[in-house]
């Protein structure tokens, strides 16, 4: 893949598959003990406890989450062992972040922060469950309108082909003989051939209609591929991250195979000239101070290894025990 993205959930499935294996090596399953009280013991117990990049991620992902007001649900990331440039959202509510991006962005956490924030775009904008969910019934619907459009044609073929058949039959019978017999196969088998026609029409349209659809769908995903850049850009810099992170996030998808085209993704220069739009239309140095103000009236996120241990689980602000919840609303 060319840019980071949304991926199916047969992909990021079997992304999660690899994940299982490999998760025990890269992040040994952690079972926290209870939520440290105060920022600085709950990141100093993080740093200990995780490896570098779950604590990184960890640690952006609660930075971005409480300044923007995403820390009413649990995120969960996994660092994909397979060098791509890349990352994606996929499932509910998983980053996803391969490798090759976390090594080119090595030591500049502006920039994975605003790959992680872009990523969780596509989860708050529901670009994911309304995409897939969309394209299976405009599918559906480009079926049945190419087989109700033929059908009449269809009918015709189908009257014709009998009406030459009992033609044929007519001509034997009157005719006799050889001659007879080749005549009716003749008109039956034009019939037939016209039957034949109408099935490849239906399948013509169908596939111009879809490649018209696909069209469609990627200019949309190029749409929502601006939009998640924008809340990458406004959300990593709402807390607290630097700006040009995205624009340095930008340079190393530059240096990839065809970016200057558009694909699934806008061409990279254009995701550039547009990043640089939003900094003049959104100064950082507001949504900074924004981002500022909810994250000092907010706690640190808690964390766990997610139910099927292949991920980190960062949790919403209600914590990650519902053991806790029970016992803090109604006593041991
Ligand atoms: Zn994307």
């Amino acid at each position: 893949m060319l840019n980071w993205d949304r991926t199916l959930l047969t992909t990021s499935s079997l992304c999660l598959l690899l994940f299982t294996t490999m998760l025990p090596v890269r992040a040994k399953p952690v079972q926290p003990k209870k939520p440290a009280p105060t920022a600085t013991t709950i990141y100093q117990q993080a740093k200990k406890e995780l490896p570098e990049d779950f604590y990184t991620l960890y640690r952006v992902i609660d930075r971005v989450a409480r300044a923007n007001e995403l820390d009413n649900r649990p995120w969960r990331v996994v660092a994909v062992p397979k060098y791509d440039v890349n990352a994606y959202a996929s499932d509910v509510n998983l980053v996803a972040i391969y490798d090759g991006i976390l090594d080119q962005l090595a030591g500049d956490s502006s920039a994975l922060a605003c790959v992680v924030a872009h990523e969780m775009g596509h989860h708050t904008k529901r670009h994911i469950a309304v995409g897939e969910a969309k394209k299976t019934e405009l599918i559906a619907k480009i079926q049945e309108e190419a087989t109700k459009e033929v059908l009449g044609e269809r009918e015709a073929a189908n009257q014709e082909s009998t009406a030459a058949n009992v033609g044929g039959a007519v001509v034997n019978r009157v005719v006799g003989g050889t001659f007879g017999g080749l005549l009716g196969s003749v008109l039956g088998n034009q019939g037939a051939q016209r039957q034949v026609e109408s099935q490849q029409r239906i399948n013509e349209i169908v596939e111009k209609k879809k490649k018209e659809l696909e069209q469609r769908l990627a200019e949309q995903e190029r749409q929502q591929e601006f939009e998640a850049d924008e809340i990458g850009y406004i959300a990593s810099v709402k807390a607290g991250f630097e700006p040009e992170g995205c624009l340095r996030v930008m340079q190393v998808l530059a240096q990839t195979p065809g970016s200057e085209f558009d694909t699934t993704h806008p061409a990279v220069p254009k995701r550039i000239e547009a990043i640089k739009a939003l900094i003049i239309k959104y100064p950082p140095q507001t949504l900074a101070k924004e981002g500022e103000a909810r994250i000092s009236k907010t706690k640190p996120l808690t964390y766990n290894i997610s139910k099927d241990k292949t991920s980190l689980r960062i949790n919403s602000v209600r914590g990650g025990s519902q053991a806790d919840d029970i016992e803090r609303r109604f006593g041991k």
